[in-house]
């Protein structure tokens, strides 16, 4: 078993998503906004020195965790690069200034430790509202408050530049976001500052609030979908023109002829109703696999699109050789990636996102780049 993960793929997406940017801006007559790569979670599995280089075009990367940040500067990248739930300790400011980190700010503790922080430079930061979510963020009420005092920090020579962000619960749903839209315009329409709302969900969908102007710069935080995965349960990824970067990729170890009445693996879930040949693949939900896909769940073998049958094992997994009846051991699987299925038609099989596969994908599949 083995993950690819196509740099070229994940270029074509950031550019994607950019050519989306420029034509919503260009049809309202303003100026398209900055994006940052999210690469949280080791970049959505696909490896942090991959995204550097496949994202090197993005103007910023945003991630959660100060070493994914280190690693993103001794990758090489030198631009911008945004925490998105910033620091929890003073040491950890040490480690903004040394790297040149910009960082979300969601409570007073923060604000409090950068009032104290001895710092060689100014660190730009982004005030977090929370808009409706009820995650991380300074509530409706409070925000003004954290706002002044953010301006205080930045006229005594703390901060750098002061944006306002918040993030979206619903953007890929029906709901949208036009609830928290107004709630973050009501409370920040006044305030100064770059503003950041959009994911990967409301960049493709609502992009037209992020258009920028001469006087107000915008920064959208796209993730899933510069991955070639779909933030939406109703509207594939290749719909918006993106590749998948991941390719998860194994072959038939094993192959089994059953008669009316076999069953195969854990449980007996699956039952021959018929003469049949199954493969045995080499991958399982110990490689990230998810282990709720079972008969049914897409899967291409020697570029033919089959299914699944019977449980995911930690190893192995066993799919019906029916449609490839020229299969045999060795022939390639294709789990999810370039030849298909996609990420999200087996998130769904298994009843969960393509979001959760990707991070998933388990340290013991080796990952080339491609
Ligand atoms: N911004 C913030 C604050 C996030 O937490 C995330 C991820 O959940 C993103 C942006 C990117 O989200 P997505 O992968 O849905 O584009």
């Amino acid at each position: 078993i083995s993950a690819t993960v196509s740099v070229s793929a994940l270029a074509h997406n950031l550019a994607a998503v950019r050519r989306h940017l420029e034509q919503t801006a260009a049809a309202a007559s303003g100026l398209p906004p900055s994006i940052w790569a999210v690469i949280k979670a080791n970049a959505y599995g696909h490896g942090i020195e991959q995204a550097v280089a496949g994202f090197s075009k993005a103007q910023g990367l945003a991630m959660l965790d100060l070493d994914e940040a280190v690693r993103c500067r001794e990758a090489g990248w030198g631009g911008p690069i945004l925490l998105l739930e910033g620091f929890f300790e003073p040491s950890d400011l040490d480690l903004v200034d040394r790297y040149h980190l910009s960082t979300t700010v969601h409570n007073r503790e923060q604000l409090d430790m950068l009032a104290r922080a001895r710092f060689s430079r100014r660190v730009d930061i982004m005030l977090k509202l929370n808009s409706g979510m009820n995650r991380l963020g300074f509530s409706p009420a409070a925000y003004a408050a954290a706002h002044e005092r953010a301006m205080l920090l930045q006229q005594q020579g703390v901060l750098g530049s002061v944006g306002k962000m918040t993030h979206f619960a619903c953007a890929d749903g029906p709901q949208g976001v036009t609830e928290q839209l107004a709630v973050f315009n009501s409370v920040t329409h006044k305030m100064p500052g770059t503003i950041s709302v959009c994911n990967s969900a409301a960049t493709l969908r609502f992009a037209e609030i992020a258009v920028a102007s001469e006087t107000q710069s915008h920064w959208v935080r796209p993730g899933i979908c510069l991955y070639g995965a779909s933030p939406f349960a109703d509207a594939e990824a290749a719909s918006f023109g993106l590749k998948p970067a991941m390719s998860l990729r194994s072959e038939i170890i094993a192959v089994q002829d059953l008669k009316a009445g076999d069953s195969v693996g854990y449980g007996a879930i699956f039952r021959a109703d018929r003469s049949m040949r199954i493969g045995i693949v080499a991958c399982g939900y110990a490689d990230g696999y998810p282990r709720h896909a079972a008969t049914g769940t897409p899967v291409v073998v020697a570029g033919i699109r089959t299914q699944l049958v019977g449980r995911v094992s930690m190893d192995m997994l066993i799919v019906d050789l029916g449609p490839v009846p020229a299969a045999g051991v060795g022939s390639p699987v294709s789990l999810w990636g370039e030849e298909g299925p996609s990420v999200d038609e087996v998130a769904q099989a298994a009843g969960t996102i393509g979001y959760e596969l990707l991070c998933a994908l388990a340290p013991r599949v080796p990952v080339t780049r491609d």
